[in-house]
């Protein structure tokens, strides 16, 4: 079996999963770029090679069953195996997101994406983790997800939302369901929170880089055996759920 670990992180043709991407890729890892547009994720592989990263793109929907089931075909044929996953892509889902007026699509659109699609990623390539020696799996949520930051007067964070912010709740239930029916296993699962970084999901709004915003992950993608699992993570440290 190969030395070289081998991460697949989804949502990685720009915004903070690129800098994922380039961080795992600069420790000399093999990195699947995972995107569901050609164009955009063939740039981004390009770009990830000319710095030195052994990038290869993996055609990936997070919404799609079947790009999802392909992608995992993909990296079985390149790699034998998966070592990492980050599961970073993610959408607000819409910019109106008042609770009493919200559009139940746009709630519809942020689960589907933040949670069903890491489920689904999750569930496809856990048979490749089992196969690693030390397999990762990382969530990219938000301090938003966070009930005790929402509901502690001085730790509020981010705006008031009924889709993008319950969506990462959602998603911190699911890691740590999932940590807990995995916790006698090699596998460490953890959920990150990035920051608030200057992208496209935000319009560029953030006050950190989307390279700042990778750290956390990059963090828990390079954990040693016997790590936390079922854990929330930041810069600073602990987030409370
Ligand atoms: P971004 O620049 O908008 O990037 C989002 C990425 O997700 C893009 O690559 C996008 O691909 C991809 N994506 C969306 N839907 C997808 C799907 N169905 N299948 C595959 N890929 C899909 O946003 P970002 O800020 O880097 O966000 C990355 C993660 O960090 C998200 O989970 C976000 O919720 C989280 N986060 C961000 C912040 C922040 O301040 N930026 C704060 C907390 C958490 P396309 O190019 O094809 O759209």
């Amino acid at each position: 079996m190969s030395e070289q670990t081998i991460a697949l992180v989804t949502g990685a043709n720009k915004g903070i999963g690129y800098e994922i991407a380039a961080g795992l890729g600069a420790l000399g890892w093999r990195v699947g770029v995972g995107a569901r547009d050609g164009q955009r994720r063939e740039a981004a592989v390009e770009k990830l090679r000319a710095q030195g990263v052994d990038a290869f793109g993996v055609p990936l929907d997070v919404t799609d069953d079947e790009s999802v089931a392909a992608a995992a075909r993909l990296i079985e044929e390149r790699a034998g195996r998966l070592d990492v996953l980050v599961n970073n892509a993610g959408v607000t889902g819409g910019m109106q997101q008042v609770p009493t007026a919200v559009d139940l699509e746009t709630v519809r659109t942020a689960v589907e994406t933040n949670v069903f699609g890491v489920i689904r990623v999750m569930d496809a390539m856990l048979p490749l983790l089992r196969r690693s020696a030390s397999p990762r799996i990382v969530n990219m949520s938000s301090s938003v997800g966070s009930l005790t930051r929402q509901t502690t007067p001085g730790l509020e964070t981010g705006p008031i939302s009924a889709a993008y912010a319950p969506s990462k709740t959602f998603l911190n239930a699911v890691t740590v369901q999932y940590a807990k029916q995995l916790r006698d296993t090699n596998i460490l699962i953890n959920a990150a929170c990035p920051g608030y970084c200057a992208t496209d999901l935000n319009g560029f709004r953030g006050v950190r880089t989307p390279e700042q915003g990778a750290a956390t992950a990059i963090r828990l993608a390079n954990l040693p055996d016997g790590g936390p699992t079922g854990g929330f993570f930041e810069d600073d440290g602990v987030v409370p759920w």
